[in-house]
C-alpha cells in the first residue's frame, strides 16, 4: 500500500495558500449546508444549495461527474456510511446526515466532510458523531512532520477506543482517507485505524485528506444497488467527518476548517500556523 514517498505531492507554500482557497470554499459551502438541513428539506435541495455556493465562489464542484457521480455533494442519512446520492429523500426529525463537499479552485481540490442531526436526535448519535469528529482531529494532530502515515490511523483509532464503550464502535476500514491537491484522491492512502507497517514520513508540503467513519455497531458495510450508497451491514448508525489538512513547518494547517484549526488545536495543545493565521 505504501512504498514510494516520491508519490506522493509535494506543494509549495504558495501552492499551500491556494489550497486554503479551495478549502475555504468547501468550509463555507458546508456551514451553509449545516443551518439549511432541517425537517422537510430533501437531499436534493441540499445539493442544488451546495452547487450554487461552490460556484458562486467561482469554484467547480469535484463531485459532480466523478466516475459519474451524478451530484455536487455526497448525503449520507443514519445508517449509510458515505457516498449516498442526493435524491428525493425528505429529511425528517431525528435523522442524522453527514454531507461530503469537495471543490476545485484554481486547479487545487479542498475535500471536507460533516455530520449534522436534523431537529432533536437521539443522544447515542450525538454521541457517535462527536466520537468521530474527536478522531478527527486527534488525526489531523498528528500530520506533523516527523510523523508517519500510519500514525495518524493510530491516532484515530486510538481515540475512538478510548471513548466510553470505545470498544463497541465499529471502524470502517474499506474507505480510507487520501493525499489530495491537484487531484482529489492521491497518494498515499491514509486509513482510518492502526495498521502498523511501514509507511511514508510525513514532509512538510504534503496534503492529505483525512476521513473517519465511524459505526454505532459493527464496522462491516455493503453497498447498494445504485452502485454507490455504502450502509452499514448491521443497519446501525455510522458517521462520517472529514477535512483536508496541509503539513507545515509550523505543524498542521486545517484547510478546510474556517479557522484552520485553531480553536481545536489550541484544545489539544498542538502547533499550528492557524493560530497566527487563521
Ligand atoms: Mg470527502
Ligand atoms: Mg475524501
Amino acid at each position: 500500500m505504501f512504498r514510494r514517498k516520491d508519490r506522493i505531492e509535494i506543494k509549495t507554500p504558495e501552492q499551500i495558500e491556494l489550497m486554503r482557497g479551495a478549502g475555504l470554499v468547501v468550509a463555507r459551502t458546508l456551514e451553509l449546508l449545516r443551518s439549511t438541513v432541517v425537517p422537510g428539506v430533501t437531499t436534493r435541495a441540499l445539493d442544488a444549495v451546495a452547487e450554487e455556493a461552490i460556484r458562486d465562489h467561482g469554484a467547480i464542484p469535484s463531485f459532480l461527474g466523478y466516475h459519474g457521480f451524478p451530484a455536487s455533494i455526497c448525503t449520507s442519512v443514519n445508517d449509510e456510511v458515505v457516498h449516498g446520492i442526493p435524491g428525493d429523500r425528505v429529511l425528517l426529525p431525528g435523522d442524522q446526515i453527514s454531507i461530503d463537499c469537495g471543490a476545485i479552485l484554481a486547479g487545487w481540490h479542498g475535500d471536507a466532510a460533516i455530520t449534522v442531526g436534523v431537529g432533536e436526535i437521539d443522544p447515542a448519535a450525538t454521541e457517535l458523531s462527536r466520537v468521530t469528529e474527536d478522531a478527527l482531529w486527534r488525526g489531523l494532530a498528528a500530520a506533523r512532520i516527523g510523523n508517519r502515515v500510519v500514525d495518524i490511523g493510530a491516532a484515530v483509532e486510538d481515540s475512538v477506543r478510548a471513548e466510553p464503550g470505545g470498544t463497541a464502535y465499529g471502524i470502517v476500514e474499506e474507505y480510507v482517507g487520501h493525499g489530495i491537491g491537484t487531484s482529489m484522491h492521491m497518494d498515499p492512502n491514509v486509513p482510518n485505524y492502526a495498521t502498523g507497517g511501514r509507511s511514508p514520513l510525513l514532509a512538510a508540503g504534503m496534503a492529505l485528506a483525512i476521513e473517519p467513519m465511524v459505526c454505532a455497531g459493527d464496522r462491516t458495510v455493503r453497498t447498494l444497488d445504485d452502485d454507490w450508497t455504502v450502509v452499514t451491514a448491521d443497519g446501525h448508525r455510522a458517521c462520517h467527518w472529514e477535512h483536508t489538512v496541509a503539513i507545515t513547518e509550523q505543524g498542521p494547517w486545517v484547510l478546510t476548517a474556517l479557522d484552520g484549526g485553531a480553536e481545536r488545536f489550541a484544545a489539544l495543545g498542538v502547533a499550528s500556523p492557524a493560530a497566527e493565521r487563521g
